[in-house]
């Protein structure tokens, strides 16, 4: 059915955002959306993101096809288009107008939300942050400009609210034209109504708006201030719900600022935790070193080897609760690693130091019987993570013995399952 196998990707978000267990009923998905939606909907002061999610995980797993396919392959198998949906064609408010009407929400009559209005697209913009900006957080402030509908006439443009067919395509926002190619041959062309630009309408000149001179919108510079939290991870994304552009009988569509995260000239991040690459002599990793680092907050951290111990090249050590803060929790940190590389000898170096230490073993064999010795290649080994690997390869080949043993595992497992 697919042309490659799908990737899995998580399938429990969805049943954790209507707080249900997997094998809930419909009934039972119905009530807990029906519940969490009235406590979360945005006109009654809640998280309009909370909200849609809520739809969205609703919208899902109503549909026993989406569903279906969410349990199997996760979210990314639906946006990829297998469920069509599931990702940002849902109109949250459509969906809770499907149980509740449309006015919920007090008033009624004056919301802007019609039942069948179409949804303005989202505008992403990135937004570039250095990693001190992540670990200390900061806000910025952007002017974006952005279209309104005009005030003057609520977006109608016309004085009057009113508007006409257009006379060019007689409403459709169409025209069709036809060429004659040869004696027997046409040609049918459609395209956008140039009078009215595809909108099928058109404003009686006198009857113009002037504010907007019947184009319905403004330009309109705006100011958002986006606040870059401690922790956030790069491409995370920061929504303005309803600030992108509008446009009559729209439901206008969210701004999303997407983080980018700087190279760090001296830190690398991955996840919460922090890589800082620090290079020391071999005087240094034989007698010990001191570093005073500067982290990202400008605080200075001293760092030092422990009396009488020797510094491995390319070896790790980690200060705990140095790393980046985490994401709503900055109290919470990562790890600090520093990667320590030591410096090479020069060839005098080497020499220099052989004149001190004890001379090194002197080789048995002349030059001649070395030429006939085997060349080997050594390469590093980490010794612990071999061992595990022996030890569970062993243990795997005594559970598969059991297996093949007359009444063993395999058997009893398949009597407990009729
Ligand atoms: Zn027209
Ligand atoms: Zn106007």
């Amino acid at each position: 059915m697919f042309g490659r196998a799908p990737k899995k990707s998580d399938n429990t978000k969805y049943y954790e955002v209507l707080g249900v267990p997997k094998n809930a009923a419909q009934d039972d998905l119905k009530k807990a959306y029906r519940k969490a939606a009235i406590k979360n909907h945005p006109d009654k002061g809640g998280d309009p993101e909370k909200f849609k999610e809520l739809a969205q995980a609703y919208e899902v797993l109503s549909d026993p096809e989406k569903r279906e396919i969410y349990d199997q392959y996760g979210e990314d198998a639906l946006k990829e288009g297998m469920g069509g949906g599931g990702g940002g064609g849902v109109d949250p408010f459509d969906i809770f107008s499907s149980f509740f009407g449309p006015s919920f929400g007090g008033g009624g009559g004056g919301s802007s939300r019609g039942r069948r209005q179409r949804r303005g697209e989202d505008v992403v913009h990135p937004l570039k942050a250095s990693l001190e900006d992540l670990y200390n957080g900061t806000s910025k402030k952007l002017s974006l400009s952005r279209s309104v509908l005009c005030s003057k006439c609520k977006g109608k443009g016309s004085k009057s609210g009113a508007s006409m067919r257009c006379p060019g395509c007689q409403g459709s926002g169409m025209k069709v034209t036809i060429r004659q190619l040869g004696p027997s041959m046409i040609q049918q062309m459609q395209q956008a109504c140039n009078d009215c630009k595809g909108t099928g309408e058109s404003i009686n000149d006198k009857d113009r708006c002037p504010g907007c001179k019947g184009e319905k919108v403004l330009q309109e510079k705006k100011v958002l201030e986006v606040h870059v939290e401690k922790g956030m991870q790069h491409n995370q994304k920061i929504t303005f719900p309803g600030e992108a552009d509008e446009a009559p009988d729209t439901v206008t569509g969210d701004i999303v600022f997407v983080v980018q995260q700087k190279e760090h000239p001296k830190f690398k991040r991955k996840g919460d935790d922090l890589f800082y690459e620090h290079t020391i002599s071999l005087t240094e990793a034989l007698c010990g070193f001191q570093l005073v680092l500067t982290h990202l907050d400008n605080r200075q951290l001293l760092i030092k080897s422990n009396p009488g111990e020797i510094v491995k090249p390319d070896s790790f050590k980690a200060i705990s609760d140095e790393g980046m803060p985490m994401y709503q929790r900055p109290f919470m940190k990562g790890k600090l690693y520093i990667h320590f590389f030591p410096d090479s000898l020069a060839p005098d170096q080497c020499k220099a130091l052989e004149a001190v230490l004890p001379p090194k073993p002197a080789s048995k064999l002349t030059d001649m019987e070395l030429d006939e010795c085997e060349e080997t290649t050594m390469h590093d080994v980490n010794m612990e993570e071999e061992m595990r690997r022996k030890a569970h390869a062993a243990a795997q080949e005594a559970y598969d013995e059991d297996d093949e043993m007359p009444g063993g595992g395999a058997q009893r497992v398949q009597c407990a399952q009729q």
